[in-house]
């Protein structure tokens, strides 16, 4: 699989694992598609952060952006139309197509399929500043 095809892919098993659970809210089929897809440690690890309330959507009028807390209390950010997240699991696995996402990325999609998240309202500039923040600070 090339790696242009493989964020498709990811995407689309996510919007259908959404649309199925919105058709009958079976939270056992969810899991069981989701640790068949992703594997069960990332799926685990995904659920984790969920489960601490890491996961928040950050609104403003126009974007909306997801902020994951890690467990050492490091922050990253997630578009929730882009499979591409700031943290190292990010840069050397899923770039390399060892993996198919991290697990701050599958934490924000699966607490949206969820509804399980907190919500925080922000202002366009300060989506921005968040942005520029989470994007400019990286090492190379
Ligand atoms: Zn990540």
């Amino acid at each position: 699989m090339t790696s242009r095809l493989l964020p498709a892919i990811v995407q689309e098993v996510l919007d259908n694992l959404r649309k199925d659970y919105e058709q009958r809210s079976c939270i056992e089929e969810l899991l069981l598609s989701l640790n068949s897809v992703f594997g069960s440690t990332l799926t685990e690890h995904a659920l984790e952060l969920i489960d601490d309330g890491s996961v928040f959507l950050i609104l403003s009028h126009q974007r909306s952006i997801f902020q994951i807390v890690g467990s050492r209390g490091d922050i990253y950010t997630i578009m929730e139309t882009a499979n591409f997240c700031t943290c190292n699991f990010f840069k050397h696995q899923v770039l390399k197509d060892k993996a198919l996402c991290c697990k701050h990325f599958l934490a924000a999609k699966v607490a949206l399929i969820l509804g399980s998240f907190k919500t925080k309202n922000e202002t366009p500039e300060g989506i921005t500043s968040i942005m520029i923040s989470a994007y400019g600070n990286q090492e190379s």
